[in-house]
């Protein structure tokens, strides 16, 4: 695929997996497990390949919302990879990767980046086995969910902004007992009579440089839920309890945003390199 255009990667994608069939892709899957191997995907605990549970993903669960497992697909945030999984990472001082969360946690070594700029290549280089590795991934985590008497819940953009509901909506249609969940910048995912979002997809807009206050309140204004980080406010800190006459969630507490009451600001404090950055105020990393 061509490295060239930032919004054509996507489109490029689009036109490799929509088509794709996830009963068909499971029966390869013996294949796309040996072709992985070979570019250094190997399975880890519990068989999984692709998919991964940073830190807040692994907390869910294990306090009051013992009802999920949440994982996720970590690909290389911008176009660190070569290939561009977020639009809006574009322009002066690359967008929103100024104020993006790939740095936080274990997102500061080699070993962890390197793994995400690998999933992202892969996908790219070769999105049918890719997909098929997601697909069974996807397929071991809700079964062992399910026995542990708990349900999965998945998030295919932890460090991405990719229209997944637009390019894969089969993933949607094979995975009913799936909860998945995305935080997004593009507004152009906002559900219109002509787009609408599978039921078992649930986004949460975040903000953007580029987003205006109007345009703020415009997504809370039709009954959607908007990240903002509030600088200034440290982990030991409590959030301020409205923003813009909206209730505000605490976003640290757990990753289920599909849980959140709607309309409402998911608050979140700043981390990585965006805590020592000065000012005060919302702003919101993805
Ligand atoms: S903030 Fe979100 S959309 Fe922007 S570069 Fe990071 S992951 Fe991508």
């Amino acid at each position: 695929m061509s490295k060239e255009d930032p919004q054509k990667h996507v489109e490029q994608l689009e036109e490799a997996v929509k088509g794709l069939c996830p009963a068909q892709l499971l029966e390869d899957v013996t294949d796309a497990k040996k072709w992985g191997r070979s570019h250094g995907l190997a399975p880890k605990k519990g068989g999984v390949i692709v998919s991964t549970q940073n830190t807040k993903l692994a907390k869910t669960g294990r306090d009051k919302d013992q009802e999920w497992e949440a994982w996720g697909l970590e690909l290389a945030a911008g176009r660190s990879s070569g290939y561009s999984v977020c639009p809006t990472a574009v322009g002066e001082r690359l967008g929103c990767l100024k104020y993006c969360l790939r740095s936080a946690g274990f997102g500061a070594f080699k070993p962890v980046t390197n793994a995400r700029n690998r999933r992202t290549k892969l996908l790219f280089e070769n999105p049918t086995h890719f997909m098929t590795l997601l697909v069974n991934d996807i397929r071991v985590l809700s079964c062992r969910a399910k026995a542990a008497g708990k349900r999965l819940a998945y998030r295919l953009n932890v460090l991405s902004d990719i229209p997944w509901f637009r390019i894969a909506p089969w993933l949607f249609d094979f995975f009913p007992e799936v909860q998945f969940y995305d935080y997004t910048k593009e507004l152009s995912s906002l559900p219109s009579k002509a787009t609408k979002l599978p039921e078992n997809y649930h986004l949460t807009f975040s903000w953007h440089e580029k987003l205006s206050e109007k345009q703020m309140k415009g997504i809370l204004g039709q009954g959607f839920n908007l990240a903002l980080i509030f600088r200034g406010v440290t982990p030991a800190m409590t959030l301020p309890h409205e923003h813009w006459g909206y209730d505000v969630v605490d976003g640290d507490e757990d990753d289920l945003r599909f849980l959140d009451p709607q309309p409402a600001v998911v608050g979140l404090r700043a981390k990585g390199t965006l805590r020592s950055r000065e000012g005060k105020g919302a702003v919101e990393a993805g």
